[in-house]
């Protein structure tokens, strides 16, 4: 394989969809965002490698494991990453802190009661790169988990909700954007993802011509409910799972030509934020380089009028 050529991850391409300013911003010159949320990427942190720890530790056992060791060995491994990946300073309160690792500690022992037990026996792959190419792209991407099935493989990637992700219900909108008619670069990451992974998973050594490659973005965190009780406030949490190969394999044209102009637009540098108005309309002021952004401070202050 040629390595001098230059990888993107989906998330890169997704913030170029996006904005290219803000993919400038952020890649080319790293500018440093204002801190969004420490306490979720940390809590996020948490259950990622709680999950990870699981599966690589049911891979590795030399015997079968029963569900109830399964779920013993979860439980003490998000109380591990719990304590290694958060800090009780970015909490405004200790009740706050204990919330959060209650969610995230019920969250986890939700998936290991039903899925996660299936998933942590068939891994074959946790926290690994995949890479693909297709013409002159070039991909890479981190990959959570890949599940042996009964037809294939099916690529998993862990999410708090599945908010953003693309449905049957948004699906249309890959070929209105590639069509020019709208601008949705909003679901965009989610296709991103579901491309590089699929196609990157079909490269790995797990997978045989033949194969059915499915991509599941599996919110573990979907649905949480405060229970208030005499001793205090419990949780209970629903996981929700997404599986979008079909989206993929109903759109693959349009997605790979919107990841060819978004990749060459990287590799050209070319960065104006077109289309102007969908990008701010879409952005809706949420953009982290707002208060620094020639482009939008020029545009506020009407320097053309
Ligand atoms: S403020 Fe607008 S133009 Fe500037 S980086 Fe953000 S989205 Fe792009």
């Amino acid at each position: 394989m040629n390595e001098t050529v230059t990888r993107v991850s989906p998330s890169r391409l997704a913030t170029y969809a996006a904005c290219p300013r803000q993919y400038e911003y952020d890649s080319e010159w790293s500018v440093e965002a204002p801190e969004e949320s420490r306490r979720y990427l940390d809590r996020g942190l948490a259950y990622h490698g709680a999950i990870e720890d699981t599966c690589t530790w049911v891979a590795d056992h030399s015997g079968s494991p029963t569900d109830e060791e399964i779920r013993a060995y979860a439980a003490e491994a998000i109380d591990r990453q719990w304590t290694s990946h958060t800090d009780r300073s970015e909490y405004a309160s200790d009740a706050q802190y204990a919330y959060d690792r209650e969610v995230a500690t019920t969250g986890v022992a939700a998936y290991f009661a039903e899925d996660g037990l299936e998933h942590a026996r068939n891994s074959v792959t946790q926290e690994g790169w995949l890479t693909c190419n297709r013409g002159d792209v070039h991909l890479h991407g981190r990959v959570d988990n890949i599940v042996r099935t009964d037809d294939g493989l099916q690529v998993i990637d862990y999410k708090g909700s599945l908010s953003g992700i693309v449905s049957g219900r948004t699906h249309d909108r890959i070929e209105e954007h590639h069509d020019g008619e709208a601008y949705h670069a909003d679901i965009l990451r989610s296709v991103f993802q579901a491309a590089t992974y699929i196609e990157g998973a079909k490269r790995t050594d797990h997978y045989e011509p033949g194969m059915d490659v499915e991509f599941t973005f599996y919110g573990l965190l979907h649905s949480v409910d405060r229970n208030p009780g005499r001793d205090g406030i419990t949780v209970t949490v629903e996981a929700n799972a997404r599986n979008v190969g079909w989206i993929y394999d109903a759109h693959e044209d349009a997605i790979w030509s919107i990841i060819e102009d978004c990749y060459d637009g990287i590799l050209d540098r070319e960065f104006a934020p077109e289309p102007w108005d969908e990008i701010q309309e879409q952005t809706y002021g949420d953009c982290s380089y707002q208060g620094m952004c020639g482009d939008y401070l020029g545009a506020e202050v009407g320097l053309d009028d």
